[in-house]
């Protein structure tokens, strides 16, 4: 730790934007006394969550993780099947189709989006196929037209995992209003925060009563303690959406901020030596989840992101290929070549993007990336089509 390290401003990676209103939400709902899962704020929350999305139900659940696997749950999803998957993901999308028994195939990504590859996914259907769940991986919008055109071909379901894209959009449309079943997550880093919580979004009536049976237990509508078959408890509480409630009534808000604060780290960064940022192609707009830079090699991520915290700029790596990781590396799907996302997925550096920092912060830290990136980046030779394999 350098010496002046208490004197360095530090702009953390994420932060919750957390304000009078949530106080004030929060606090009703404490002196309420409602503060389980019974309570007003649970089903504004799912209602007004809902009608965000274009979506007729909001189921909401104690994280996003759980959302998807009620989905696949609803969808009957199960040992035997196959579900498509971005092999570049948060792990709780491949992990929710290994819950069910289910097998995940990995797909590759386009080199510009980052998003799913849809002629990979054409290439990855077999008759197990029952699923696709496509991603807006740091809330840009996947090739949503063309992800659906070959589910409605194939005659496979689609699950959205729309947990990092709320307010993003896609030829003027929600992401959220895509899926058979729609997942979101209000984790502590995501655009608003429940703490933990996720909801599930539908028009299908059926697959909202399915989830919400299974949400509680498999518990029988009106007959008390008559239990339909083994389920869960994945409730969220009254106390998690009353600060839900008020973040949504806020969320516009925070996605503009962080909207200009992108377009700022991509005009100042428009010249810094050896980074490329996320396409975003036109009729999409991202929501500006997360701030990412790809560094031209793998071999200097760490080294560049060791520079950027002792500067004190709060960074993560993105997150790496689901065909990396241990229970997966192993994997049948991990065994194709996957080699875009495999290449990206290390070299990624996440930068601060909540919707706390000012123009003023965006200003600071771009500068300071650009003089991290002019020390380590030039002095490697940038290497054409590296593989991280
Ligand atoms: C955050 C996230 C999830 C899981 O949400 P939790 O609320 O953390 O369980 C799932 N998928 C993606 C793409 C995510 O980013």
């Amino acid at each position: 730790m350098s010496p002046n390290f208490y004197d360095m401003k530090h702009y953390p990676v994420s932060e919750p934007n957390i304000g009078k209103k949530e106080l004030l939400y929060v606090q009703d709902a404490v002196k309420s006394g409602w503060v389980s899962s019974l309570g007003p704020y649970v089903t504004k929350f799912e209602e007004s969550f809902a009608k965000f999305c274009g979506r007729t139900h909001g189921l909401s659940v104690s994280n996003g993780t759980h959302a998807l696997h009620l989905a696949l749950c609803a969808l009957r999803i199960g040992p035997g099947d196959e579900v498509i998957v971005p092999n570049f993901t948060f792990v709780a999308t491949a992990n929710a189709v290994t819950y069910v028994g289910a097998t995940p195939v990995f797909v590759d990504c386009d080199p510009k989006t980052w998003n799913m590859d849809p002629s990979d996914v054409e290439q990855s259907i077999t008759k197990k196929t029952k699923a696709i769940m496509i991603v807006h991986l740091y809330g840009a919008p996947c090739d949503v037209d063309e992800l659906l055109r070959i589910a409605k071909k194939h005659k496979i379901a689609v699950i959205e995992d729309a947990a990092e894209a709320h307010g993003a959009t896609y030829k003027g449309r929600p992401c959220g209003s895509f899926g058979d079943i729609s997942c979101f997550s209000f984790y502590g880093n995501k655009t608003i925060t429940t703490g933990e919580g996720g909801m599930c979004v539908t028009n299908n009536k059926d697959l909202h009563h399915r989830m919400s049976l299974l949400r509680d237990h498999g518990m029988h509508a009106s007959k008390k303690y008559w239990h339909l078959e083994v389920a869960y408890n994945y409730r969220i509480t009254n106390l998690q959406a009353a600060l839900g409630c008020a973040q949504l009534e806020r969320m516009t808000s925070f996605i503009r901020t962080k909207n200009t604060n992108a377009h700022l780290y991509r005009k100042l960064l428009a010249n810094c030596p050896g980074i490329t940022v996320q396409d975003i192609p036109k009729n999409r707009t991202s929501n500006d989840w997360q701030f990412v830079i790809l560094v031209h090699h793998h071999s200097v991520r760490d080294i560049v992101m060791e520079k950027l915290t002792a500067a004190g700029v709060g960074v993560r790596p993105t997150f790496y290929p689901m065909s990396e990781l241990p229970p997966y590396v192993n994997h049948h799907s991990s065994q194709r070549s996957l080699a875009v996302s495999r290449n990206i997925g290390l070299r990624g550096i996440c930068l601060p993007s909540s919707s706390t920092l000012k123009k003023s912060d965006i200003r600071s830290i771009a500068q300071i990336v650009t003089s991290v990136c002019a020390s380590v980046l030039p002095s490697t030779k940038p290497t054409r089509k590296s593989s991280a394999a």
